[in-house]
């Protein structure tokens, strides 16, 4: 399923004013550079035999938590004043987010608060611990230890930084659409993973601001897809989390959107939606063939491509956003375990 919009070029051209700017991205860039890194675009000749057009793989995953998300908290945090600095930082993610705060702040001598529910798995815990974060587990769900982060707010005064709707943690996404534009000067197409909008609206404002004909398409598990949902609603609205092999685009994009919905709204192109089965087959083409161990949320792209759902019209970057999965889960999905495709689809 895809929903091609005519209406976002006029709509920049109108100049709607949207609360991310290329300056923006331009100023993050700046902030973070050193600090995170500048990860190398690879040409694929196995997708260009598919696609018959070049595809450039943007790895992500060479960032030192695995994930694309250390730039926007790395940006978000080093534009906090030093007071708000020296209260700690706090935020509930578990997974990628969760690393990239943790690690951010024990880069900047920062103390900050992971929340989680006590059903959050051992070795995500520990994961995020070993990173210097202190725990706090609270609840029996994401919603529960997103309460506590509000509390610490109000009684500690700890600072929140947001997984996705805030404007320097999208700047700080958006500098990959830099690094992209001045790799690949002449790229028609950006294919970009899609949850809460961070990532595909960071990116757009990069890439548009530079090449405002560059298409950027969304892609997303059919299983939960917040982002689709509230485009084709005109509005945020809830939708159902269901367990998907993706799952760190899992979630909503909350009903009080403030920064990606407009955003994508405006600037992607389309939104592409994967069965199960098309993301096994994407991260097992990772694997095989590209050599990269991908998450399932990583995959997405190439997943897309595999699929024949997009058409690319040229060069082509393929945004591999991260690559922290379950090392035995990861075995046993390349390995062809029967099990896997039935369990996952
Ligand atoms: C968070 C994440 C995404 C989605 O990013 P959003 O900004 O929420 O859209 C994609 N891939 C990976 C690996 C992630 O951790």
């Amino acid at each position: 399923m895809i929903i091609m919009k005519s209406g976002s070029l006029s709509k920049l051209s109108e100049n709607i004013t949207l609360p991310v700017v290329l300056a923006d991205v331009e100023q993050a860039a700046a902030r973070i550079a050193g600090r995170v890194i500048r990860t190398p675009l690879v040409a694929s000749a196995a997708l260009l035999r598919r696609a018959g057009h070049p595809v450039h793989l943007k790895l992500e995953t060479r960032q030192p938590i695995g994930a694309f998300k250390l730039r926007g908290a790395m940006n978000a945090i080093l534009s906090l004043d030093e007071k708000a600095r020296q209260r700690g930082l706090v935020t509930a993610s578990t997974g990628n987010h969760g690393r990239a705060v943790a690690y951010a702040a024990r880069e900047l001598g920062i103390p900050a608060t992971i929340c989680m529910s006590s059903l959050v798995p051992g070795n995500k815990v520990e994961a995020i611990r070993a990173l210097g974060a202190e725990i706090r587990i609270f609840g029996l769900s994401q919603d529960d230890a997103q309460e506590e982060v509000e509390r610490l707010v109000q009684s500690a005064g700890l600072t929140p930084i947001p997984p996705f709707d805030d404007v320097d943690v999208v700047a700080g996404q958006g500098t990959i659409g830099l690094e992209i534009v001045a790799d690949l000067p002449d790229l028609a197409t950006v294919l970009v993973p899609l949850s809460g909008g961070g990532l595909a609206g960071g990116i757009a404002v990069a890439v548009k601001g530079l090449r405002p004909q560059a298409r950027i398409i969304g892609i997303s598990m059919e299983r939960g897809a917040a982002m689709h949902a509230a485009i084709a609603a005109g509005e945020p609205v809830a939708v159902r989390e269901e367990e998907t092999l993706a799952d760190s685009l899992g979630g909503g994009i909350g009903l009080a959107n403030r920064v990606t919905f407009a955003l994508c709204r405006n600037l992607l192109d389309g939104v592409i939606l994967l069965t199960e089965d098309e993301i096994i087959a994407g991260l097992r083409h990772a694997a095989r063939e590209e050599g990269e161990v991908v998450e399932g949320a990583g995959a997405v792209g190439i997943a897309a491509i595999l699929a024949g759902k997009v058409a690319l019209s040229g060069p082509t970057a393929v945004i591999v956003s991260g690559g922290n999965i379950d090392p035995k889960t990861h075995r046993q999905i390349v390995g062809g375990a029967a099990g896997w495709a039935t369990s996952a689809s």
